[in-house]
């Protein structure tokens, strides 16, 4: 039984005020179209995917889906449902048995409700996934509340919607163009075929606002990855430094010895940030041997470091710095260190810890030779 889904993105709009259109959008940095084919493409049971597109966006389409083996995009027309009948005009050849029709801009379809859509073709001419109204609707004129709308028996409709092919592709051909009907649910209806309703989900959004873009972002956060890297370091102690430990200044009669200002703490802090996404480590990006670090203050490569987990789309959960030293006492400066930190990093304070111990005078912290850091950096990464 062969299926082929058609997925359209033909519209030009963005309600946003923007110039690219909503389904190019970058969502958790993959635009909301990939999210879209990528989840029909989950359910492996698509023998094709075509997508009808608005051909000045061509570069936009490549861009965004174009390795990912589809056939070539038809041009769509003006309006969705001319869109959706040129897009099943073109799958023709393919003889499928059915056919998934989908939104462009919606990036959640999860396999479990397709599957719903598919097997109830076993017994209907379509099949459209929906979810009943709960909140009371009212109809609004201007700022007026004019009347309630009772809501018993409604629901939303949203894709993709399910058919056996051959009918649907007869009734988009016996619509007429100015029935003005806004899914393919209702060119099947008004067709006399049967459609059914399987179950839908809240998650299975429509990206239409700025507003749904955030939620959809919330929502891969949500379902994201969290991930952890650990750092290391070690600075011993020499004459005529200033010491720097967790991004600040704290009188001591000796600093650290290095090429910058050999914050041990912040380089260890570095170091998780980098381990998280898996960059490399301090040295890689801050070579020693570059003039450019020398005495630099370690605040700038914690900056650097935070500004490579915001480039994977990540976040920072909650950092956990552990000093390791007999002398200077600690204590007294966590606050400020940790508030110097959750400042480079641009989160809250409270996901900050800095902690300090002792060797109990044991090895080379014990001898008071020097200083050493750990740290753990746990962040979010979306799906
Ligand atoms: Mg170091």
């Amino acid at each position: 039984m062969t299926v082929v889904g058609v997925i359209v993105a033909a519209g030009q709009g963005s309600r946003f005020g923007g110039e690219t259109p909503k389904q190019y959008l970058a969502l958790a940095g993959k635009p909301v179209l990939r999210h879209a084919v990528e989840a029909l493409q989950a359910t492996r049971s698509l023998a094709a995917i075509r997508v009808v597109i608005d051909p000045a966006q061509r570069a936009a389409y490549e861009a965004a889906v174009g390795d990912l083996g589809l056939l070539e995009p038809v041009a769509g027309g003006s309006s969705r449902q001319e869109s959706v009948k040129r897009g099943l005009e073109s799958v023709i050849p393919l003889a499928p048995a059915h056919v998934l029709i989908h939104d462009g801009a919606r990036p959640f379809a999860d396999p479990a409700l397709i599957g719903r859509v598919l097997a109830a073709l076993d017994r209907h001419d379509g099949a459209v996934p929906t979810v009943p109204v709960s909140d009371a609707l009212k109809r609004v004129e201007g700022e007026q509340v004019t009347a309630a709308v009772a809501r018993a028996g409604l629901h939303r409709a949203q894709t993709p919607q399910g058919f056996r092919f051959r009918a649907i592709l007869a009734a988009h051909r016996a619509l007429d163009p100015a029935a003005g009907v806004e899914d393919d649910a209702e060119v099947a209806r008004q067709a006399g075929l049967a459609v059914a309703a399987v179950a839908g989900a809240e998650e299975n959004l429509k990206i239409t606002t700025a507003g749904d873009l955030a939620r959809a972002e919330r929502l891969l956060g949500a379902a994201g990855e969290v991930r952890t890297g650990t750092g290391f370091d070690v600075h011993r102690f020499g004459p005529g430094r200033a010491l720097k430990l967790g991004g600040i200044e704290i009188p001591f009669e000796r600093g650290l010895v290095g090429h910058s200002d050999a914050d041990v703490a912040l380089h260890a802090l570095v170091d998780a940030l980098l381990g998280a996404i898996a960059a490399g480590d301090i040295g890689h990006h801050f070579p020693p041997s570059d003039p450019r670090w020398r005495g630099a203050d370690s605040g700038q490569f914690v900056l650097h470091a935070a500004k490579l987990v915001a480039a994977r789309g990540a976040r920072v959960a909650h950092v956990d710095l552990t000093i390791i030293c007999e002398a200077p006492k600690v204590a007294p400066h966590r606050a400020a260190m940790a508030a110097r930190i959750a400042a480079l990093l641009g989160i809250a304070i409270d996901r900050v810890s800095v902690k300090a111990t002792t060797t109990e005078g044991l090895g080379f912290t014990g001898r008071r030779e020097g200083i050493a850091a750990q740290a753990v950096a746990t962040i979010m990464v979306p799906g």
